[in-house]
């Protein structure tokens, strides 16, 4: 049995799986997140799902499947959350098809409550031109809190080496917007190990990411990026921002 096994069956005693106030959720973030900070990624997600049962999904942008993939192997059915803004490159959605049709995952495909043709009539055509902040606040943030309110714990890919925003996100945390325990399991991974794991596993990936794309998000907000640059560059290039506000 390896360390990070002893840790994770030792962390994994005496837990439920429903029905934690907020006040138990902090402090279960208290009382684990040191000890999986070091944990490879199953041992993460293993966690979370022996811990939270139901009430723990994953989400995935669908620029590759390693968080969907891991999940399918720890702990097949578990819920994968798809946030179709509406906007998505058609290569993200046929992502998604993939992920749904090849892993034993719970695929959940969720909406904002305006179509785009909804939203052009009420605040104006292309509102991400003008306020993307609002256009993704419509389109990402409110439809994935909504979402989320069935779990007690959400599970994202990001990683530390991402952005300056993110280089001290922890493995377990409190996600005080949310109101709920936030997990990233890849967070102390780096680009390489995600090249790594997705050679090794034949993981899904999108197209878009071999076509210049190594960060994709929505067509109207992404461009590509010139190699060698900051991978994340191209997401709403040449106006400051930097976020959609899901992880802020
Ligand atoms: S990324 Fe762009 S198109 Fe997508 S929700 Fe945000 S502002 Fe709107």
């Amino acid at each position: 049995m390896t360390a990070a096994t002893t840790t994770a069956a030792r962390l994994f005693r005496g837990t439920a799986t429903e029905g934690r106030s907020e006040d138990e959720l902090k402090e279960l973030v208290r009382h684990v997140g040191a000890e999986l900070e070091l944990a490879p990624a199953e041992v993460i997600i293993e966690w979370a799902v022996a811990t939270f049962g139901e009430r723990f999904a994953v989400t995935s942008s669908m620029g590759d499947a390693v968080l969907a993939h891991l999940a399918s192997k720890v702990a097949p059915g578990t819920d994968v959350v798809f946030l179709d803004t509406g906007y998505h490159f058609a290569e993200t959605i046929g992502t998604r098809d993939a992920v749904e049709a090849t892993l034993p995952v719970n695929l959940l495909t969720i909406t904002p409550k305006q179509t785009v043709a909804e939203q052009d009539a009420a605040y104006g055509k292309d509102l991400y031109a003008r306020d993307p902040d609002l256009c993704c606040a419509l389109r990402k943030v409110a439809p994935l809190n909504e979402a989320l309110q069935q779990y007690d714990a959400w599970a994202t890919g990001l990683r530390r080496d991402e952005t300056h925003n993110r280089v001290i996100a922890p493995v377990v945390g409190w996600d005080d917007k949310k109101r709920k325990v936030k997990v990233s399991p890849l967070a102390r991974w780096t680009a390489e190990d995600v090249d790594r794991y997705i050679a090794e596993n034949g993981v899904l990936v999108n197209p878009l990411v071999y076509d210049g794309y190594p960060s994709i998000g929505c067509w109207p907000c992404t461009k590509r990026v010139p190699p060698g640059e900051d991978p994340r560059s191209g997401r709403w290039a040449g106006t400051g921002k930097t976020e959609c506000g899901i992880h802020a």
